[in-house]
């Protein structure tokens, strides 16, 4: 895609309203008020049939009656002129279209071919169009302001690009970030999507040099895999933040594995975002919060915080939610203490957080956060300040922000209970400097996602690794399968496919009678286990289908005899076999699964295993492509993290198998799209690598 289309859309030199309306207060006449007021650069043509002049600018029936070359048209007419207008434009030579009208997909029926008739018109010429049923686009750049958003305030300029899925809460968004004093450099209300998706504006913005942040908020992704590639590329130059809107179910999936069952809610869209490095917020409030302090802060070297404030409370809530969101608290060095000393009364706590107490002055903040700043001890400071007789907010708020910029450290600050503090000094500076907020917790919470920010973009990006497979057995292996009628693999099928991608498996075989069994375990020498296999025996232990530590040709034998009696008595089940594998001791039990997402494509999983996995939930998720990075990152993600490195003198487990076998799995997934759902529990994890060996798995395919 051309960023010269675009351009012509974000960029032009002249636009067409039309259905620009001499009604105050209607959508025809609020867009071009809107770009009238913000002084749209370029030539304005207002279009409509029945006006000749409207807000004192010569008025055209049509867009053929334009004497002038049109890059831009916005329409606001009713549904069923839209694609005569559209059509208009194509022949006029316009560049592109913004689509403001309703009445399309959204409504089904007619809407849907209708949209189908404007699409096709759209490419016939050419044009690009954003929409329809959207609330318009912006463009602050101070060659361009266009302002041709139905949005009753003005939008400030700044760096940040937001794109909205929804119309409504994209203009009350614009109104809202002007009065927090974060300006947009571009915005979109995409509307359906017919032609330009989110992911064209993502990688416009990319490479657009006015902006320096990208928010989003999404209630669907129109091609994930796409969105994936991008978004790698640009979070490296550039943070992304997203609100995603509905945590829809996963559609109607046959959950009949662990990690179907726990892949609930939109736990698909939560590691996608996570892999290619875009940081999710949980609100509008949030992002908007964490964006002021992206938009205007330096980015973080580390994540080590200084806090100075003139009141105990929030300073020690600024301290618990920065703990708890790992970010670290160094102490105050005796150099920095003595000069601290020199200059604060003596009630004044000169450990981190500093406490200037409420006799704190201008001068004494100022004091305070150069000796600070200058220890090199800290890479970011947090400067709250309860408004006393003893100084004026607003400055210092501006002794904090010179001090902040001086040192080149970023500075969010907490001003309880002083509102206007920020626009204050705005007014005082003409420009923007650091965000103030309400609550220690929120600009806690904006600094956590700076430093997330600079921590993933340091690291080194990951890569696929290719491990020599055996693909063709198991192509066979899968065929034999679909040629019996079924979609479920039985034990050791489920165990041979693995293996042709290098999955260890404890040692097994299946035995039809008492005497193989005994021979079976003699050959495996030392204890064993039997596991019944056969129709309606999925979850074996749940039936008593599983005997563990059996010893000798005699308890083999009874071993069997005693799994024949339990499962004759299970209704519906049929004892085809019993599956005899060494025992496998000294591990923790991990699983490793795979489920499909219907948008997502495979979707893994990692987490603490055995008979509990669904009671703990204790499980991370990843998409594809899935690297090595990844795989470090997932196995490491999990809660029962601790227990894996080693607790009561246990030692570590090798993690480095652990994402092996990860990495091996991702592969045979990738090259099997057939299997819908794929489970290995437990895995038995080991610190000897050649003893990290599944015991269990279970794997179904899609039906054909
Ligand atoms: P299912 O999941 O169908 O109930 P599993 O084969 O996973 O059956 O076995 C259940 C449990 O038995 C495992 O979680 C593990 O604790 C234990 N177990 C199974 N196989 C072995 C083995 N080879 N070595 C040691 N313990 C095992
Ligand atoms: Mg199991």
């Amino acid at each position: 895609m051309q960023a010269a289309s675009l351009d012509r859309l974000f960029r032009p030199k002249s636009i067409a309203v039309v259905g620009a309306s001499r009604r105050k207060g209607s959508l025809g006449w609020q867009i071009l008020h809107n770009l009238i007021l913000f002084e749209f650069q370029g030539k304005l043509f207002p279009v409509n049939p029945g006006a000749d002049v409207i807000h004192s600018m010569k008025c055209y029936p049509s867009v053929s009656a334009i004497d002038d070359v049109v890059d831009l048209a916005i329409l606001v007419v009713p549904s069923k002129f839209v694609i005569a207008a559209a059509r208009e434009c194509g022949e006029k030579g316009v560049g592109g279209l913004v689509v403001i009208s309703a009445g399309f997909n959204e409504i089904g029926g007619d809407g849907v071919a209708r949209e189908k008739e404007l699409l096709a018109v759209v490419q016939e010429y050419g044009m690009r169009m954003v929409g329809p049923n959207c609330m318009g686009i912006l463009n602050t750049a101070p060659d361009v302001r266009m302002d041709a958003v139905f949005a009753e305030r003005l939008p400030l300029h700044g760096n940040v690009a937001f794109l909205s899925q929804s119309g409504a809460i994209g203009a009350a968004l614009i109104e809202h970030a002007a009065s927090l004093g974060l300006g947009f450099s571009q915005f979109a209300s995409i509307g359906n999507k017919a032609d330009i998706s989110g992911n064209d504006l993502i990688e416009y913005w990319g490479r657009d040099p006015g902006t320096d942040l990208i928010l989003m908020y999404l209630e669907s992704f129109g091609n994930p895999r796409n969105f994936t590639k991008l978004a790698r590329r640009v979070t490296r130059e550039k943070p992304m933040l997203v609100v995603k809107a509905g945590r829809t179910a996963l559609g109607a999936r046959a959950a009949s594995s662990h990690t179907g069952a726990l892949a609930g809610a939109d736990v698909a869209v939560d590691a996608l975002l996570d892999q290619c490095g875009v940081q999710r917020v949980n609100s509008v409030e949030e992002l908007f919060d964490v964006a002021r302090a992206f938009a205007n802060q330096p980015i973080p070297r580390g994540r080590r915080v200084g806090i100075v404030t003139n009141a105990g409370g929030p300073g020690i809530l600024a301290a618990d939610a920065l703990v708890a969101r790992g970010l670290e608290l160094p102490e105050t060095r005796p150099e920095l203490r003595a000069e601290l000393a020199a200059i604060l009364p003596e009630e004044a706590t000169l450990t981190n957080p500093v406490d200037l107490i409420g006799s704190a002055t201008t001068g004494h903040y100022r004091a305070a956060i150069e000796a600070l700043a200058k220890t090199g001890d800290y890479d970011a400071l947090i400067v709250i300040c309860v408004p006393t007789v003893m100084h004026d907010p607003t400055d210092v708020y501006l002794a904090a922000a010179d001090a902040a910029e001086q040192a080149g450290l970023p500075c969010l600050g907490v001003f309880m209970g002083a509102d206007d503090v920020r626009e204050r000094a705005r007014e005082r500076t003409g420009r923007e400097r650091f965000p103030a907020y309400h609550f220690p917790e929120s600009a806690v919470g904006a600094l956590g996602m700076m430093v997330e920010y600079a921590e993933r973009r340091s690291r080194v990006p990951g890569k696929v690794i290719e491990f020599e497979d055996d693909s063709d057995l198991a192509k066979r292996l899968i065929a034999d399968v679909r040629a019996s009628g079924r979609t479920e693999l039985d034990l050791d099928e489920s165990r041979r496919l693995l293996a042709c991608y290098g999955v260890p498996f404890a040692r097994s075989g299946v035995a039809r009678d008492a005497d193989a069994a005994a021979q079976l375990a003699g050959e495996i020498a030392g204890p064993v286990v039997l596991k019944a296999m056969g129709a309606g025996l999925s979850h074996k232990s749940d039936l008593g289908g599983v005997l563990v530590g059996l010893d000798g040709e005699e308890g083999v034998r009874e071993g069997y005899r005693e799994l024949e009696d339990r499962m004759a008595s299970v209704p519906n089940a049929r004892l085809e076999g019993v599956l005899v594998q060494e025992m496998v001791t000294d591990a923790r039990e991990v699983i490793i699964g795979m489920s499909h997402d219907p948008a997502f494509g495979p979707l893994l999983m990692f987490g603490l295993g055995g008979i509990y996995v669904e009671v703990l939930k204790d499980v991370a998720f990843r998409v594809l492509p899935f690297t090595d990075r990844d795989a470090h990152e997932m196995v490491r993600s999990v809660r029962a993290l601790p227990i894996l490195e080693g607790v009561r003198g246990n030692a570590p487990v090798c993690f480095e198998k652990l994402e092996e076998v990860l990495l091996r799995v991702a592969q045979l997934v990738r090259d099997f799209p057939e299997i819908a759902e794929l489970d290995i529990n437990p895995l038995m994890a080991s610190p000897d690598p050649t003893r990290c060996l599944a015991v269990d798995a279970r794997v179904r395919l899609s039906a054909l």
